[in-house]
């Protein structure tokens, strides 16, 4: 038998998640954000899954070519841009929109001599302070995007929220209102929301929304699962007990003894690790399910394996099925565990590990 780390990945809960989506954000089209091998639930099987959004994002050309190599047609958005004139050939050959947010990336479109046309995103800084033109420069910058004679359709204004993720804090409405305030007199669609924004702030769903995490059921709100907004994880990951132990009283378990027996434990040994992209720093008492019950992991997560204390419960065994995150499981909850967010550990699975679809 092949070794039993595995990921299921949900395309129903997908497909719900962006039911929800267009639920909370009805005015607005989506684009399912898909950049990082689909938040690591796989780019092509994502891409199917979602057909129905109306643009896919990516952060790079390779990806755009994969989801191209699937004989999707579908609009996809580079939300980082481009890096160097040679990209503009390839955006055009691969029929993509691209953002532009620096000085950098309008100096190239103006020197490119290429009359095919370009659909272009144009990213303001609003107040996060990452990717983005000034506000103050709005009006110069649209006129040097109207002067662009492979540029006749009307760009979409963009900007993306620091902070949409605390519902209570001023940060994004403040954020909206610079943005507005410096656009007022420009035509056009406009795009700001993320995934929390989407739950958190209607007044800014606007005429694109581009949602991640929600779409895989994913909650970036502190203390919330996907499950608290009536989303639907998209990823369970599994693997099997592959021994189960005695250690007496007194005994240290694993890597750095950093876990003492305090009693004669049961201990059930996972096949999977941090090799297979499960949090190393999530520390002894981080949870998991062993036929539908929690059990804590004790002592250190290795590369291949983890330790699991199933005292209570004495019916398991070798071969059981044991479940590290998923619908039953929210990994929201083993994020915490590791000082983390969601998102990373979905986008941390890695190569070893089986994907299956479900
Ligand atoms: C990643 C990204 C998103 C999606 O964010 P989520 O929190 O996953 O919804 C939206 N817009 C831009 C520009 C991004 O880079």
């Amino acid at each position: 038998m092949s070794r039993p780390a595995s990921a299921t990945i949900h395309t129903d809960a997908l497909q719900h998640n962006l039911a929800e989506v267009r639920r909370r954000a009805p005015g607005s089209r989506v684009m399912a954000v898909v950049k990082a091998d689909g938040y690591g639930h796989g780019l092509e099987r994502v891409a199917q899954a979602l057909a129905g959004a109306d643009a896919f994002g990516v952060a790079s050309i390779a990806d755009a070519e994969r989801i191209r190599a699937t004989g999707s047609s579908k609009r996809i958005v580079l939300l980082s841009g481009f890096f160097e004139p040679a990209d503009l050939s390839l955006i055009r050959r691969l029929q993509l929109d691209t953002v532009v947010h620096h000085e950098t990336q309008l100096a190239m479109i103006e020197a490119d001599r290429d009359p095919a046309p370009l659909r272009l995103w144009v990213k303001f800084d609003s107040g996060m302070h990452r990717l983005g033109f000034d506000l103050a420069d709005a009006e110069r910058v649209a006129e040097r995007i109207r002067a662009l004679p492979q540029c006749a359709e009307a760009p979409v204004w963009m900007t993306h929220f620091a902070r949409s993720d605390e519902f209570e804090a001023a940060a994004t409405a403040d954020q909206v209102a610079r943005f507005d305030a410096a656009l007022e007199c420009l035509g056009g669609a406009r795009s700001l929301s993320n995934s929390a924004a989407v739950l958190g702030w209607p007044a800014a769903h606007r005429d694109w929304v581009r949602a991640g995490g929600a779409l895989y059921g994913l909650s970036v709100v502190a203390g919330k699962t996907g499950a608290d907004f009536g989303l639907r994880p998209a990823m369970s990951l599994t693997s099997r007990l592959v021994a189960v132990n005695h250690v007496p009283e007194g005994e240290a378990i694993g890597y750095g003894g950093v876990y003492v027996a305090r009693r004669p434990l049961r201990v059930g040994i996972v096949a999977l690790g941090y090799g297979d992209g499960y949090p190393r720093v999530a520390p002894s008492g981080t949870p998991v399910l062993v036929g539908g019950q929690r059990a804590p992991t004790v002592g250190r997560v290795s590369m291949d394996l983890m330790a699991i204390d199933l005292s209570h419960l004495p019916a398991a065994q070798v071969g059981d099925p044991v479940t590290l995150w998923g619908p039953d499981l929210p990994v929201e909850h083993i994020a915490e565990a590791a000082g983390t967010i969601s998102y990373e550990l979905t986008c941390g699975i890695t190569r070893r590990v089986r994907f299956v679809e479900d």
